[in-house]
């Protein structure tokens, strides 16, 4: 089959692709609806399928969408999966449950971040037991990354004082000011919110609704934007040594980046969905990846979410700049030719057995 047929161009498509082929599959459908609309007026959901047995004491997640704009990687690869009648060779006592477009927002408007400016990736701390996470390097480059104009001239303005932090700090140091997460500028980048987001409740209460029965869980949560073109770094958060991090070297072998270790594309970052979730599951043995595909270089995605930033917080996201802003971080988070999608398809699938494998044998 091909692969490539299983990914869209926008999100309705999506959606759309995604329950056909859950209903083909034979799937338990549950629709939330976002309160929010698309750019053209369209309804937002987060949709989720459910196969296999519905008391399965072993369940595999697969989340789209986290990252909204990124959601084109995540929902290609479930459609696939799907469409590949992975559901029907499923191992006995094992179930999967897909959750699509966790962002739908972010999905439909083409942005990185929620409806609330939030990344859901840094927005699942305890805002209760303050003092939130701070980040000096944010604070110092605040005004380059997010400028009230976007014209040519601040964007060479802007782009000398990254460059000059670059210079001084290096590749790493940039990237953690820009996306390790910040909490205090609520119209920039990588902002973490002042509370949980609708993302983050609906996840929330779909682990809620779907996996009190369950006592092992793998999550495999879809993400684009770092890396070499296709490929993707199965990232884990916990250290070499930890029991969550070993449990996931029997499932996936040593391809495993840990981002606790030093060894991933991706920065130490607050509030990470996969970080929450064995507190969220507490009843249950977690193991969470995130599969992180590259696209473009890093200088060309922080420059389209500066410019996607600065069109929501300044500019018209329906008006005459939002075409060229939109077309850049699309490009940065979809990787839209078919070698691109093959891949994705190809190392998903095979995740995607192995995480069965290993739930099914109790590894
Ligand atoms: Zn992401």
């Amino acid at each position: 089959m091909d692969a490539a047929a299983s990914f869209s161009a926008d999100y309705s498509e999506a959606r759309d692709k995604f329950v056909a082929a859950a209903q083909t599959a034979g799937a338990r459908l549950e629709r939330i609806t976002n309160p929010n609309r698309g750019p053209r007026g369209e309804a937002l959901s987060t949709d989720v399928a459910w196969v296999g047995p519905s008391d399965a004491e072993a369940v595999l997640v697969m989340i789209s969408g986290t990252h909204g704009v990124e959601g084109f990687c995540g929902s290609g690869a479930q459609v696939d999966w799907l469409a590949r009648g992975e559901a029907q060779r499923l191992p006995g006592g094992v179930a999967v449950l897909l959750v699509h477009a966790v962002n739908p927002y972010g999905f439909a408007w083409l942005r990185r971040v929620t409806e609330e400016n939030v990344d859901l990736n840094r927005n699942w701390i305890d805002f209760d037991a303050p003092p939130l996470p701070a980040n000096p390097g944010y604070e110092a480059l605040r005004e380059a990354f997010g400028p009230a104009e976007w014209t040519e001239e601040s964007r060479a303005a802007t782009a000398k004082v990254i460059g000059a932090y670059l210079a001084e700090h290096g590749q790493k140091a940039l990237a953690a000011a820009a996306s390790s997460g910040q909490y205090g500028d609520p119209k920039g980048i990588y902002y973490g919110g002042a509370g949980p987001t609708w993302a983050r409740r609906t996840q929330t209460a779909i682990y809620e609704t779907y996996l009190g029965q369950a006592s092992r869980i793998g999550v495999i949560d879809y993400h684009t934007g770092l890396g070499p073109w296709g490929f993707a770094e199965q990232i884990i958060l916990e250290s070499a040594g930890h029991p969550r991090y070993e449990r996931a070297a029997r499932w996936y072998g040593s391809a495993l980046a840990s981002v606790s270790d030093g060894n991933s594309a991706s920065a130490e970052l607050s509030g990470d969905g996969l970080a929450a979730a064995p507190e969220l599951l507490s009843h249950a043995d977690v193991t969470g990846i995130a599969m992180e595909y590259g696209t473009v270089s890093p200088a060309r995605v922080l420059y389209a979410l500066r410019a996607d930033n600065w069109l929501h917080a300044h500019g018209d996201p329906t008006g005459p700049d939002a075409a060229a802003i939109k077309a850049q971080i699309r490009d940065a988070f979809y990787g839209d030719r078919p070698d691109w999608k093959g891949m994705v398809a190809g190392q998903s699938l095979l995740v995607t057995r192995q995480a069965l494998a290993g739930l099914a044998a109790g590894l």
